[in-house]
């Protein structure tokens, strides 16, 4: 049990602030801290990685998501161009000072030429690091897309097998598929309740406790999940008037959380793109497969959603925002790309485009994770806000 409390709003408060708390930790758990049944930390970089073939192999997969607003920039300036997007150069310098030590690897996979470079620059600065790139099939619509990943996932799992100096077990595998499935099953709970009654779980707050669970084993992830859905299906909550929006950019780099509850104070936000690798696989993993990492590959082939940083035909770009609109009953759209994120600003093109055309509207803002001024962001989300409202009128 995380809260002893019974009043279900003070005992998610509590579970929000320790969702809080951890997000805000960037630093590796060492040996003594780490969950039960763990010896290292892998760490990884967006959009998707394989977590049960680390979690199967008694590895912590963390997912490092950047330095936020509050890091100083002392190394990694040196080390890359003034026009790559913040979350590598962050990343970049939580390694470079020490906050990320302790760390078994690092995996990266070419989603942009920025993250794939990080692995080259991550093995010649932290030598005593595991440093790989996950290659990732960029086209899954060939027709050994999945032969492919599923051997690409084995090369990982071999390197894992060796860092940790013990084979990683089917058996092992499939358990943890089992356990990210029910993990994957919440997280869907989470948005539905964020569609069907918005008001009772705004997007920072559903943020929050999914973000959490990018840095606490599948364990605790599932056991704090379980309890934030208890809270938030007895919470007392009067629905306001807000338009329904659905937010897309944050696939990779993550807005602030002041940017999205500046959202949040003027729209219901029903949908979004945050941390989607984390919610790659739409659908349970098969966790009877005989062979359970084909059924990874298959899954992430074909049951996955849609990121601006795969280009798969039978989600095409010009539909698969309009898709999730509809979905999610939406009135209209924010679209948002990190400065310098050369894949959310080409999907903004079709985004727009579509948009323009069938006549919805929506607004365009651009973020960087080291924002620390929203005035006028908030400024620019009211009168959108208003402008709905009284189209919707
Ligand atoms: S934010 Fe965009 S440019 Fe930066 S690493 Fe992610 S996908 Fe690449």
């Amino acid at each position: 049990m995380l809260t002893q409390t019974q009043d279900p709003e003070a005992k998610l408060t509590a579970i929000l602030e320790r969702c809080h708390a951890t997000v805000l930790d960037a630093s590796i758990p060492d040996a003594a801290s780490l969950p039960e049944g763990f010896t290292g930390t892998i760490g990884n970089f967006p959009v998707y990685f394989p977590d049960e073939i680390a979690h199967a192999a008694g590895l912590l997969p963390v997912n490092i998501l950047g330095g936020g607003n509050k890091l100083e920039m002392k190394h990694a300036d040196a080390r890359m161009g003034s026009f790559i997007c913040s979350i590598c150069r962050s990343t970049t310098e939580l390694g470079l000072n020490g906050t990320l030590d302790g760390m078994t690897g690092f995996v990266t996979s070419p989603i942009c030429d920025a993250a794939k470079h990080l692995a080259g620059i991550w093995s010649r600065n932290l030598p005593d690091q595991m440093s790989e790139i996950l290659y990732l099939p960029q086209n899954p619509n060939t027709q050994g897309a999945t032969r492919y990943l599923a051997a690409e996932f084995q090369r990982l799992r071999a390197e894992l097998a060796h860092r940790v100096g013990h084979p990683i077990s089917d058996e092992a595998i499939r358990s943890s598929i089992g356990l990210y499935n029910k993990k994957r099953r919440l997280m869907r709970d989470l948005y539905q309740i964020r569609c069907d009654e918005p008001w009772r779980l705004s997007c920072s707050e559903s943020y929050m406790l999914v973000r959490a669970g990018t840095r606490i084993s599948c364990e605790q992830h599932i056991e704090l999940l379980e309890e934030a859905l208890d809270a938030i299906r007895q919470r007392h909550v009067v629905a306001q008037d807000k338009p329904r929006v659905i937010f897309v950019g944050g696939f990779c780099e993550q807005p602030p959380l002041e940017m999205i509850e500046a959202m949040d104070d003027n729209c219901f936000i029903v949908d979004d793109d945050l941390l989607i690798g984390q919610r790659w696989v739409k659908e349970d993993v098969p966790e009877d497969a005989g062979d359970p990492v084909w059924a990874l590959a298959e899954s992430y082939i074909e049951r996955s959603n849609a990121s601006p940083v795969q280009h798969d035909r039978r989600k095409p770009k010009e539909v698969y925002m309009m898709d999730m609109m509809r979905a999610a009953k939406a009135d209209a759209a924010i679209l948002a790309a990190a400065k310098f994120c050369e894949p959310g600003l080409d999907d903004q093109l079709f985004w727009s485009k579509d948009l323009d055309e069938a006549g919805i509207q929506y607004l365009v803002l651009e973020f960087e994770e080291k924002m620390t001024s929203f005035e006028q962001m908030s400024m620019q989300l009211e009168t959108f806000a208003e402008s709905l409202l009284f189209a919707l009128a």
